[in-house]
């Protein structure tokens, strides 16, 4: 069986986000960028598919500019077996990038396609399901389990009422939550071996479909600045400025 997992490159969620001053965008240049983090999920269960002795190879794909290739190197420094970059100069909604996965899977022909369950930039959540929507492949989103039998898959789903737990029959697009793994840190030998992995290159623009965007931003600003809060002397202040002021009881 072959996976094709889907990794993004973002600004590292640990970095403080600073908007443009003319509203149309936020500050990238020298800010440290890394993978979405629930791809880092979707490659470490890709990998361990793989370790299982199931999952023959693990192919990590990123559609962005150059530097978006970094993410395949980081996959295949965690187990990956190659990586494709699908050339892309600006941003492209999920609909689009969804195309170009398409495109990648009619390609590739995995059994299952992993992708993470929200991108931390756009934080669209589209893109795995518009995916299985245009192979018209069963979708397993928000997983926080994955079994994998001989022609399905068991997923435990994080759903509003706790969890739920499906089957869906391969080949199937599976969107990976946070909980479920713990993605592994690549050591210095398995980075310097990726170096030799193959990375295929394709250009967006070539593969035969339309991937114009069709939402135009409008704007981007800061959120409101929260107000200092105060301290209350004691248990019946609270209560009298929760009944009196911000009148919340
Ligand atoms: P989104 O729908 O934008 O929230 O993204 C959901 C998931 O789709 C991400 O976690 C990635 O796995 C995948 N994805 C989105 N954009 C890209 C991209 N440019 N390259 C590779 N994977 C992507």
């Amino acid at each position: 069986m072959k996976i094709l997992v889907a990794v993004k490159r973002v600004i590292d969620y640990n970095v403080q986000i600073r908007v443009k001053e003319d509203g149309t965008g936020v500050h990238t240049d020298n800010v440290k960028m890394s993978t979405n983090p629930p791809d880092d999920n979707a490659v470490e269960e890709s990998v361990k598919l793989k370790e299982s002795g199931k999952v023959k190879e693990v192919v990590a794909v990123t559609i962005g500019e150059e530097k978006a290739q970094e993410t395949v190197r980081k996959a295949l420094a965690v187990g990956a077996d190659r990586g494709i970059h699908v050339k892309a100069e600006s941003y492209i909604e999920p609909l689009g990038i969804a195309k170009i996965l398409k495109k990648v899977v009619e390609k590739e022909k995995p059994d299952m396609v992993f992708l993470g369950k929200q991108a931390i930039d756009d934080d669209c959540n589209q893109t795995g399901q518009m995916l299985a929507a245009m192979l018209n492949w069963p979708q397993a989103t928000f997983s926080s389990k994955v079994v994998l039998k001989d022609k399905s898959m068991e997923i435990v789903r994080e759903i509003d009422e706790g969890l739920e737990t499906i089957e869906v029959n391969l080949p199937s697009v599976v969107t990976c939550d946070l909980r479920l793994n713990e993605p592994r840190y690549a050591s210095l030998p398995n980075i310097m071996k990726a170096k030799k992995k193959p990375i295929e290159q394709m250009v967006a623009k070539d593969l035969g479909v339309d991937i114009s965007n069709r939402v135009q931003q409008l704007k981007v600003e800061e959120p409101p600045k929260r107000k200092a809060g105060i301290k209350v002397a004691n248990v019946a202040e609270l209560v009298s400025k929760l009944k009196n002021e911000a009148k919340v009881i």
